[in-house]
């Protein structure tokens, strides 16, 4: 193949990530987004492969089987509350692959004696740190996740100062890496340094904050693939690279944001460290044990059905449930009565961005009644019944009015200024960040307690008969 055909091979593969990256950001175009951008990776690591005669035409293609039987084979196991999981360890995989294609790039200059240039020797170290720190962080937010290891924040007497001395000592390395050539002994001490930086930056964030921390880890992964391309000049590593180091830093921002917390905090500030939970719910800075007040199946059926419109607020419990086709039943049973139903999605519900769209999505509940938070807070007041369904912290008031509270200054979804707010959940445990939620005690809302599948059942049932 000629150097102009490989080039214009890997635009037009830059072009398909551009072009799904687009489409990903819309719930209807996200499948063929994903896709186009899958056949444009296709399409670039075959032209590589073929192009640089690395290995034999049977290798690839066994490779590529292998690699695509194990990748669906684990898309079609996960659970879709286990995704942030799968990231985690996909970006850990990503990060590894960087630093060892640069290892293996500086094991091939000494192998011909050769003295990589100082820009490409100091390139290889920072894919070397970035895609070691990327992969043993991932590997440490995977064991969160999965509670193979404790999601609580462990601190300790100075950590940051630590992680600092050991940050300074990996760049001190990389000068000293770059000046001698070759050392393997001081290149195996940069390895276990970066890999050791990667657990320590992890361990002192929670549990809590995992989902944030692996969309920067994905940012890091798709850095030390940039500079992987750079080392290797492969122009569609470097432009795919470039792309999911920038996607993943704005998805990083923009979970924040949504969380009201700066990267600052996620990383350093320990969240999670000790989230007090308890039976009473702080209101004005007193401890208040208030009566709550319980709704039938056959009641909230009464409510939902004979009012002008039903809000559905979706939240991590009906992922947990896997209710979202009883959710969409109700609906479509609520309308047949004459109700207005939509469904309020929170930037930050479920476990990762986008989870409610993809969760509705699974169980075909049409785009145009799912609103976003700043479209349909101005409803909640001409809305007769909200209906949280396994949502907790992203409709807590106190992340309003609490300056104490740890959800302070987070956006929220306003159901408790609807005129009656049904809450199902299973029992009066805190959500995601740990805290009560006052919401539960409000005059106007009434607790479905339950299973969310077999509350919506339940109401299901219940509005057939009305
Ligand atoms: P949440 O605050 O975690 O609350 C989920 C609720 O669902 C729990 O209170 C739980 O109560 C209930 N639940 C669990 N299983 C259930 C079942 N089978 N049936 C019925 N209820 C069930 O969820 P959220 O309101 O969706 O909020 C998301 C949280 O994740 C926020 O704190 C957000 O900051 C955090 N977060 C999200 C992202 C993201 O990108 N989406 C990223 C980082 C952090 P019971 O145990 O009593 O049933």
């Amino acid at each position: 193949m000629t150097e102009a055909i490989i080039k214009l091979v890997y635009l037009a593969a830059a072009i398909c990530f551009i072009i799904g990256l687009k489409r990903l950001s819309h719930p209807a175009k996200a499948r063929s987004g994903n896709a186009i951008a899958a056949t444009g990776m296709l399409v670039a690591i075959a032209t590589t492969l073929f192009n640089n005669e690395i290995l034999s035409f049977q290798y690839i293609i066994i490779g590529m089987i292998a690699g695509a039987a194990i990748g669906l084979t684990f898309a079609k196991m996960v659970k879709m509350t286990s995704m942030p999981e799968m990231v985690a360890l996909l970006n850990g995989f990503g990060g590894a692959a960087s630093a060892l294609v640069a290892g293996a790039e500086y094991l091939r200059y000494m192998a011909l004696n050769e003295v990589p240039t100082p820009d490409i020797a100091v390139t290889m170290q920072l894919s070397i740190l970035i895609g070691s720190v990327t992969f043993s962080g991932s590997i440490i937010a995977w064991g969160k996740l999965q509670e193979v290891i404790t999601g609580t924040a462990v601190t300790y007497p100075l950590q940051k100062t630590l992680n600092a001395l050991l940050f300074t000592a990996l760049i001190v390395l990389i000068v000293m890496l770059s000046i001698q050539f070759p050392n393997t002994n001081l290149l195996i001490a940069f390895v276990v340094l970066a890999l050791i930086l990667g657990v320590l930056s992890v361990i002192p964030i929670g549990g809590a904050d995992m989902p944030v921390v692996i969309a920067l880890l994905n940012s890091y992964s798709g850095l030390a693939a940039a500079m992987t391309g750079f080392v290797i000049n492969n122009h569609g590593l470097i432009i795919a690279g470039a792309l999911v180091g920038a996607s993943g830093i704005i998805l990083t921002a923009i979970m924040c944001k949504a969380m009201n917390r700066s990267l600052g905090n996620v990383l350093f500030g320990a969240f999670g460290a000790g989230a007090e939970t308890g039976s009473s719910v702080i209101v004005a800075g007193q401890a208040i044990e208030q009566p709550i007040k319980q709704i039938t199946a056959d009641d909230a059926a009464m409510l939902m059905a004979y009012g002008k419109q039903v809000v559905i607020v979706p939240g991590y419990g009906l992922a947990v449930a896997q209710a979202q086709h009883e959710v969409r039943e109700l609906a479509e049973l609520l309308e047949k009565k004459g109700v207005t139903v939509k469904y309020a999605v929170h930037p930050v519900a479920g476990r990762m961005p986008g989870h409610m769209n993809v969760l509705l999505a699974e169980a075909n509940v049409p785009y145009d009644e799912l609103y976003d938070m700043d479209d349909i807070n101005p409803e909640f007041e001409q809305t007769d019944g909200s209906l949280v369904s396994g949502a907790n912290d992203v409709v807590n008031p106190a992340a309003r009015s609490n300056t104490a509270s740890p959800l302070y200054g987070m956006p929220i979804l306003d159901v408790d200024k609807s005129r009656a707010c049904i809450v199902m959940k299973r029992s009066m445990r805190p959500g995601f960040a740990g805290v009560d939620n006052e919401l539960f005690f409000a005059t106007a809302t009434s607790m479905l307690f339950g299973d969310a599948k077999d509350s919506l059942k339940n109401l299901i049932s219940e509005v057939k008969e009305l």
